[in-house]
C-alpha cells in the first residue's frame, strides 16, 4: 500500500531470460515500445507499481515472489506479478479478449466467437488484476489500467478502493455503438469504463465511438465537447468528428474522455537511422536492389492487418504493368504470433499461398517478386529495411494507430521514401500527407502503389517533410507529457472537491 502510480498492463514490464540456471531480468528487446514511456512515468512520483501477470503451475502457491523491488534506469519500483494458471491465461487472454472482444473491437463480425467464451473465468481474472493493484495503491493513488482485456478492472477498483483516482487507455479501435452492443457483456463493460476518472484513446473517432456507445447503454450526459486539435482531423472523409465529448457525467461523477494519439520515439530512431553500421546495412541492401525498387510491408499476422488483401493487390500490379516484371519486390514481413489460434494459422497459410502463387508466376530464376519473412525483426534491423524500401505499404483493414508507419517516417532522416498507408489505420489521421489507400477497395489499393511507385523526387520529399513533421509533433514523449498533464488535472480537481 505504497504506490502513488500503479500501473496495471498485461505484460511485465521487462524480459525475463534463463541465465546459467537463474532468471534475469532485462530491458524489452523493442526500445521503442510503449513500456520504456509507462515506466518513465514512475520518475515523476514517490513510489511506483506495475501490476501484471505470470504464468504459475499452481496460482496458489506460486513458485515465485508476488511482489518484487525492480531497480532500472527509470528508478525504483515494485512489480506485482499476478500468478495465473495456464488454463486462466488461455480463457482470459487466448479465447475471450483475442477471439471475442478483438474481432468486435476492429468491426469483424463474422469473426466473432461467442462461444467458448467463460464469462466468469474472465471476471475472476480482471477481479485479480484489481486487487493486486488495490494492494499496491497508497491513499488517493492514481492507477492507470491499459486494454481490453482488463475492462472490467476500474469497475472492481472503485468498489474496493473508492478513493484512488482511475485512468484507463485503449489501444485498439473503439467501435460504433451497433458493432460493440454485440457484445452481451456490453452494459458490464461500460458500466466498469464509466467508474474511470479518464478513459483515453488514440484518436477522435474511437473516443466518439465510445460515448456513444455507453449512450446506448445507460444514461450518460455529455457535459462538453470541444474542437478536435486540427492536426487530429483527417480531411477528405467523414472518418473524424470536429467536435468530441470531452467529460460525461454518470450516476453523480465525472468521466474525463481523453484523445492521445501514442506516438513512436523520434530520437532514438533517429540515432539507429543515423548508426554507421546501420546506414552500411541499408547501403548493402541498396545496393543488392540496384534499379529494382524495393516495397516493404511490415506488420503482424492478424487478419486486420489486410496482408492477403495486399498480396492480392501486388499480384494485380504484375499482371495489369508488364515493365515492372523484374524491376519491383516486396518485402512482406508477417510475424507469426499467437501459433495456437486457428484464426491466426489460417491467415498465415493464406499470405504463404498467395507469396507461393506469385512467385510461381511471375518469378524466374534472378527474380523473386515476393520475398516473405515470418519472423520477428529486431528493431535495428527493421530501421535498416525502412531506410532502404523506396515504399512502405502499410495497409491495414483496421488498426488501432500502427507504429510501423510512423516508425518507417521517423526513420528517413534522408527526406525521401513513400508511405502508402489504410485511411483504416489510426495513423492516418495524423498522417494525411501519405498516399491514402481503402484496402477494401482493388482500385483504391492498385492506384495507390502505383502512384507511390512512379511518385516524382520532389513530390515524395513534400509529403515525406509533412509526415516527418506530423510524426514529431506527436512523438512518445508528447504522448507521456499530455498524459502526464491530464493526471496532473485530475489530481488538482479531485483536491478541489475534498
Ligand atoms: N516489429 C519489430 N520487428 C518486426 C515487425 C514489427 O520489431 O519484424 C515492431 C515494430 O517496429 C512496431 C511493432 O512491432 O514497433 C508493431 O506495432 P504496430 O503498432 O505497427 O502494430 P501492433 O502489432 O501493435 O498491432
Amino acid at each position: 500500500m505504497s504506490s502513488d502510480l500503479v500501473i496495471v498492463y498485461h505484460r511485465q514490464p521487462y524480459e525475463e531470460v534463463e541465465v546459467n540456471g537463474k532468471t534475469e531480468l532485462r530491458e524489452n528487446k523493442s526500445p521503442n515500445g510503449i513500456v520504456p514511456t509507462l515506466k518513465s512515468f514512475f520518475g515523476a512520483v514517490d513510489h511506483g507499481a506495475w501490476v501484471a501477470w505470470k504464468l504459475a503451475e499452481d496460482p496458489a502457491n506460486p513458485d515465485f515472489e508476488q511482489v518484487i523491488e525492480v531497480e532500472d534506469d527509470h528508478g525504483k519500483y515494485s512489480v506485482s506479478r499476478l500468478p495465473l494458471s495456464a488454463h486462466q491465461v488461455k480463457e482470459f487472454y487466448h479465447v475471450t479478449s483475442k477471439e471475442a472482444f478483438w474481432p468486435i473491437l476492429h468491426g469483424f463480425r463474422e469473426r466473432y466467437n461467442y462461444d467458448p467464451v467463460d464469462w466468469p473465468n474472465f471476471r475472476e481474472v480482471n477481479w485479480a488484476f484489481a486487487e493486486a493493484a488495490a494492494a499496491e495503491a497508497a491513499e488517493g493513488a492514481m492507477i492507470w489500467v491499459h486494454d481490453y482485456n482488463l475492462w472490467l478492472v476500474p469497475g472492481y477498483l472503485r468498489k474496493m478502493r473508492p478513493d484512488l483516482r482511475i485512468a484507463f487507455f485503449h489501444h485498439t479501435p473503439f467501435p460504433s455503438a451497433d458493432m460493440f452492443n454485440i457484445l452481451p457483456w456490453r452494459k458490464e463493460i461500460i458500466e466498469s469504463l464509466l467508474q474511470c476518472d479518464v478513459v483515453g484513446f488514440h484518436i477522435p473517432r474511437y473516443a466518439a465511438n465510445f460515448v456513444s456507445a455507453a449512450s446506448s447503454l445507460v444514461d450518460v450526459d455529455v457535459l462538453r465537447r470541444e474542437l478536435v486539435s486540427d492536426d487530429l482531423i483527417f480531411e477528405g472523409t467523414a472518418l473524424t468528428e470536429r467536435r468530441v465529448p470531452t467529460l460525461l457525467n454518470w450516476e453523480d461523477r465525472e468521466i474525463g474522455i481523453s484523445v492521445a494519439p501514442v506516438g513512436v520515439d523520434v530520437d532514438y530512431i533517429t540515432e539507429c537511422g543515423n548508426d554507421p553500421e546501420n546506414l552500411k546495412r541499408a547501403r548493402a541492401i541498396k545496393e543488392e536492389m540496384g534499379d529494382t525498387q524495393l516495397i516493404l510491408s511490415v506488420g503482424r499476422t492478424d487478419y486486420t492487418k489486410g496482408g492477403v488483401e495486399q498480396l492480392d493487390s501486388f499480384e494485380r500490379l504484375l499482371e495489369n504493368n508488364k515493365e515492372l516484371i523484374g524491376n519491383v519486390r516486396l518485402m512482406h514481413v508477417s510475424v507469426s504470433a499467437n501459433r495456437n489460434m486457428s484464426a491466426y494459422e489460417e491467415i498465415q497459410n493464406d499470405i504463404e499461398a498467395a507469396a507461393g502463387r506469385i512467385n510461381g508466376r511471375f518469378g524466374t530464376l534472378d527474380w523473386q517478386p515476393v520475398t516473405l519473412i515470418s519472423r520477428a525483426i529486431p528493431f535495428s534491423d527493421l530501421v535498416a529495411y525502412y531506410r532502404a524500401a523506396d515504399v512502405a505499404w502499410i495497409t491495414p483493414l483496421v488498426d488501432g494507430m500502427n507504429l510501423v508507419a510512423k516508425e518507417y517516417v521517423a526513420s528517413r532522416v534522408d527526406g525521401d521514401g513513400v508511405l502508402v498507408l489504410s485511411e483504416f489505420a489510426g495513423a492516418a489521421v495524423e498522417m494525411g500527407s501519405a498516399v491514402i489507400a481503402n484496402p477494401f477497395s482493388h482500385r483504391s489499393m492498385d492506384e495507390a502503389i502505383l502512384t507511390a511507385l512512379n511518385m516524382p523526387e520532389e513530390e515524395r520529399r513534400t509529403r515525406m517533410k509533412l509526415l516527418r513533421d506530423a510524426v514529431s509533433r506527436r512523438d512518445i514523449k508528447a504522448w507521456g507529457d499530455q498524459l502526464e498533464a491530464e493526471f496532473s488535472a485530475l489530481k488538482a480537481a479531485q483536491r478541489r472537491r475534498t
